[in-house]
C-alpha cells in the first residue's frame, strides 16, 4: 500500500479516538452541570464536524488502496456476465419449445410497482430457467403495450403459442406457467428479493456494498431501454437542465402517498441531508454551487425550495411534476416525466428521499447500475431499502447484547433478527428469531444478512 494510503488509514484511527475524546470530555462536563444548554448547538455542531472529517477520510481508503481500477472492472463484468445470460434467457434458439414465465402488466399501480412488477417475473424467469413474456396490451401507459415504448425483453420469442398457459403454483411442471402478483404468493419461492444468485455473490461483495439491491438494478437494466422516441423526447428534456456535478437529488414523494402509505415531509427534512453531504464534500474539494435536482409529484415543491433555499440551486421541470400530479398521471406524457425525473436522480452524486416509494426505490436501483457501488449514495427519511413482497430481511448479531434500557431485546451472537426497520437514532427495531422477543436493537451491534440462492449458472453463455 501506499505511504498516502497508510497515513489516511492511520488518521481515521486517530481522529475516531479524538472524537471520543471530545464526546466524552464534553457529555462529562455537561453531567456535572458544567455546561449551558445554549452551548449544546455548538458541541452538536462540532461533533458534526469530526463525523464529517472521518466518514471523508474513510470514503477516500478505496480510492487509494490500489484495488479501485481493479473494483470498476470486476463490477463492469460481472453486469455484463448477467446481461448476457438474461439476452441468452429471453432468445432461446426454439422459442416453440422453450419453457416460458407469462407476466401480466396489468397491476393498477403506479410506473415504479409495475417495473418491480416485471424485476419479480425475470428474477422468476431466471430462477427456472424460463423465457419471460410480457403481456402488456390495454398497458396503462401505453395501451399498444409495452413495446411501444421500450424495447421488447425478447426480441425473438414473444408469444407461448398455443400451449396451455397454467397459473403458477400447479401440482406440476407445466411448459407455460402464468405469475400471480408478488403480493399474493402464499408460499414463498427462496430465489425471490433480497436474495442473490450464489454464483455471483462473492464476487459482487467485493466490489458493492448492497448486492441485493445491485442484482435487482440488473434487472432493471435489461428491462428499461427506451425506444429512439422516448429516448429523444427524455435527452431532450434532460438537455435544457443544465446538469452539472457535484449534484445532489432529491425526491419528494406527496400527492395521494401522503397520508395513506407515507407520512408528510417538509423540504427542511431533506435539505438537512443535502447541507451534510455539501458540508462534507466541501472539506476536500472547492464546491461551486450547490445543485440539487429536485423531482416531485407535488408541483409546488420546486418554487418553495427556491424561495426557502436561496443558497442552492434547483435543477428540475415544475411541468413534469404537474403531469404526475393530476388525474392524468398515466399517460405517455406523464411516463416520459418520469423517466427523466429517474433518469435525472440516477446520474446524481447522491440521493435523498423516502424508500417507502417505489419511485425513490428505483432511482437507487438504477444508481446501482450506474457506478460501482452507490450503497452509501443515498439518504431515506423513513424505511429502509426493501422490495415490495421480499422474503424476510434478517440481520446477524455481530455482538451479544443486553438490554440497558426498556423496548430493547436481547441477543447473542450469530443469532438472526428479522428487521422492520431503523430509526436513525443508533436503534432499529426487530425480532430475535431464537427468542421470538420483538424490540428495539443497536444497530451496530448487527449486519446485514445476505441471502446467497442456487440460481442456475447458465453455463452456456461464457464468463
Ligand atoms: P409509489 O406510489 O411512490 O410507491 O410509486 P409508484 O410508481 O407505484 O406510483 C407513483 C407514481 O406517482 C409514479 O408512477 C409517477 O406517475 C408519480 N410520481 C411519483 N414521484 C414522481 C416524481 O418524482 N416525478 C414524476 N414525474 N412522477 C412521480
Amino acid at each position: 500500500p501506499s505511504e498516502e494510503y497508510e497515513n489516511l488509514r492511520r488518521r481515521i484511527f486517530s481522529n475516531t479516538k479524538e472524537l471520543w475524546y471530545f464526546v466524552n470530555h464534553e457529555l462529562t462536563k455537561l453531567s456535572k452541570g458544567d455546561i449551558k444548554v445554549d452551548k449544546v448547538q455548538g458541541l452538536l455542531e462540532q461533533v458534526a464536524h469530526r463525523k464529517s472529517f472521518i466518514l471523508s477520510d474513510q470514503q477516500k481508503l478505496p480510492e487509494l488502496d490500489g484495488y479501485q481500477d481493479w473494483r470498476q472492472l470486476e463490477a463492469a463484468n460481472v453486469s455484463d456476465l448477467v446481461q448476457r445470460r438474461l439476452k441468452y434467457l429471453q432468445n432461446p434458439s426454439d422459442c416453440r419449445d422453450a419453457r416460458k414465465v407469462i407476466c401480466n402488466l396489468n397491476k393498477g399501480c403506479g410506473f415504479g410497482c409495475q417495473l418491480h412488477h416485471i424485476v419479480y417475473c425475470l428474477i422468476f424467469a431466471y430462477a427456472t430457467e424460463r423465457t419471460l413474456i410480457l403481456n402488456s396490451k390495454g398497458w396503462r401507459y401505453n395501451t399498444k403495450g409495452w413495446e411501444y415504448v421500450f424495447h421488447p425483453i425478447s426480441e425473438s420469442c414473444v408469444s407461448a403459442y398455443d400451449d396451455k398457459v397454467v397459473q403458477w403454483p400447479a401440482n406440476y411442471d407445466p411448459k407455460v406457467v402464468s405469475l400471480p402478483f408478488i403480493d399474493s404468493i402464499s408460499q414463498k419461492p427462496k430465489f425471490l428479493p433480497l436474495a442473490v444468485p450464489s454464483d455471483l455473490a462473492h464476487r459482487i461483495v467485493r466490489f458493492n456494498g448492497d448486492p441485493s439491491s445491485w442484482w435487482i438494478g440488473q434487472m432493471l437494466k435489461y428491462i428499461l431501454k427506451p425506444r429512439p422516441a422516448m429516448q429523444r423526447a427524455i435527452n431532450e428534456t434532460i438537455a435544457k437542465m443544465h446538469f452539472k456535478r457535484p449534484i445532489v437529488g432529491i425526491h419528494i414523494r406527496r400527492t395521494d402517498k401522503v397520508g395513506t402509505e407515507a407520512a408528510f415531509h417538509s423540504i427542511d427534512e431533506y435539505m438537512v441531508h443535502v447541507k451534510q453531504y455539501y458540508d462534507q464534500l466541501e472539506l476536500t474539494q472547492p464546491v461551486d454551487a450547490r445543485r440539487v435536482y429536485l423531482a416531485s409529484d407535488d408541483a409546488n415543491v420546486l418554487g418553495d425550495a427556491r424561495t426557502k433555499y436561496p443558497d442552492y440551486e434547483f435543477l428540475g421541470d415544475p411541468s413534469i411534476a404537474k403531469t404526475a400530479a393530476t388525474h392524468r398521471r398515466y399517460t405517455p406524457v406523464s411516463l416520459t416525466g418520469l423517466l427523466v425525473d429517474l433518469h435525472m436522480l440516477a446520474m446524481c452524486d447522491y440521493i435523498v428521499c423516502t424508500f417507502s416509494s417505489q419511485v425513490g426505490r428505483v432511482a437507487y436501483e438504477m444508481m446501482q447500475t450506474n457506478r460501482v457501488d452507490a450503497s452509501d449514495s443515498f439518504y431515506s427519511l423513513d424505511d429502509i431499502y426493501y422490495f415490495g413482497g421480499q422474503n424476510a430481511h434478517n440481520r446477524r448479531a455481530i455482538m451479544d447484547h443486553s438490554p440497558q434500557e426498556a423496548h430493547e431485546i436481547a441477543f447473542q451472537v450469530g443469532d438472526l433478527i428479522g428487521v422492520a426497520g431503523n430509526h436513525w437514532n443508533g436503534f432499529g427495531r426487530g425480532t430475535n428469531k431464537r427468542t421470538n422477543m420483538n424490540g428495539l436493537i443497536p444497530w451496530y451491534k448487527t449486519a446485514d444478512h445476505l441471502v446467497l440462492y442456487p440460481f442456475p449458472e447458465y453455463k452456456q453463455v461464457s464468463n
